[in-house]
C-alpha cells in the first residue's frame, strides 16, 4: 500500500535553489516543512543509476538517512526516442562543464542528422521524463514518474525555461518550452505529471 506522508519536516535532496523553491510552494498547502539538501549540509551522492527512477532513489534515500527524516528527489532529463533514449540520464552532461545548452541542443540535433535513413531523421519525436522519489528512514520508498512527449525542433526557439526547452515542442502545441510561459509550462510538464500522482498517492 501506498505510504502516506504526514505533515512536518521533509528534506529535498536537491542543492538547486529554484527547484527547491518550486516544490517548496507545490507542498505548502499540505502542512510541509520543506528543508533542502544544502542548507543541511548534505553530500550529493553520486549519480551512478541507470535509469531516472534509479538515480532519484539513490538521491532521496541518501539524504533520509543522513537526516532521519523523510526526503524527496527529483531526477529529469530529455529522451529522444530514434536516439534509443539519450540524452536521457546524461542530459546535463551533454551540456559540458560550462552547462553549454545551445551546445547539448546542438548534440541532439546533429545526432538526429546523423541517423542513417531518412525517415529516421524525420522521427523526431521525444520526452521530457521526471522521476520523483521519496524514501523514509525505515528504508520504504514511494516512485513516481511524469512524462511529456513532443517533438525536437531545429532551430531552438525562445529564450523563456532552461536546458533543452526551446528545442522541444510539446505534442499538440505549435510553440516550444521555450515560447511558452513558465505558468502554462508548469501545467503540463513532466515535473508537473509526476507531482500530480505524488500529490494523488501520498496526502
Ligand atoms: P537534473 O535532474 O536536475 O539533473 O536535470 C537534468 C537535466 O535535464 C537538466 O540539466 C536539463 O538539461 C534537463 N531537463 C530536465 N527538465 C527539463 C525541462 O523542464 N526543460 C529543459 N530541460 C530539462
Amino acid at each position: 500500500m501506498t505510504r502516506k506522508l504526514d505533515a512536518g519536516k521533509l528534506v529535498i535532496a536537491s542543492h538547486n535553489q529554484g527547484k527547491v523553491r518550486e516544490i517548496q510552494e507545490l507542498l505548502a498547502p499540505f502542512g510541509m516543512e520543506v528543508i533542502s539538501a544544502s542548507d543541511l549540509n548534505l553530500d550529493e551522492p553520486e549519480e551512478t543509476g541507470e535509469t531516472f527512477i534509479e538515480n532519484s532513489l539513490l538521491k532521496a534515500h541518501a539524504a533520509s538517512k543522513a537526516t532521519g527524516l523523510p526526503a524527496l528527489a527529483d531526477d529529469s532529463g530529455l529522451s529522444v526516442e530514434i536516439l534509443e533514449g539519450a540524452p536521457g540520464i546524461f542530459s546535463a552532461r551533454w551540456a559540458g562543464p560550462k552547462k553549454d545548452f545551445q551546445r547539448a541542443m546542438k548534440k541532439v540535433n546533429d545526432a538526429i542528422c546523423d541517423c542513417d535513413t531518412d525517415e529516421q531523421k524525420a522521427t523526431r519525436a521525444a520526452a521530457f521524463i521526471c522521476a520523483l522519489s521519496i524514501a523514509w528512514p525505515d528504508g520504504h520508498e514511494e516512485v513516481f514518474e511524469g512524462r511529456i512527449e513532443g517533438e525536437m525542433v531545429w532551430p531552438p526557439r525562445g529564450d523563456k525555461g532552461f536546458g533543452y526547452d526551446p528545442a522541444f515542442q510539446p505534442r499538440g502545441y505549435e510553440i516550444t518550452f521555450g515560447e511558452m510561459d513558465g505558468e502554462d509550462k508548469h501545467k503540463i510538464s513532466h515535473r508537473a505529471d509526476a507531482f500530480q500522482q505524488l500529490v494523488s498517492a501520498c496526502f
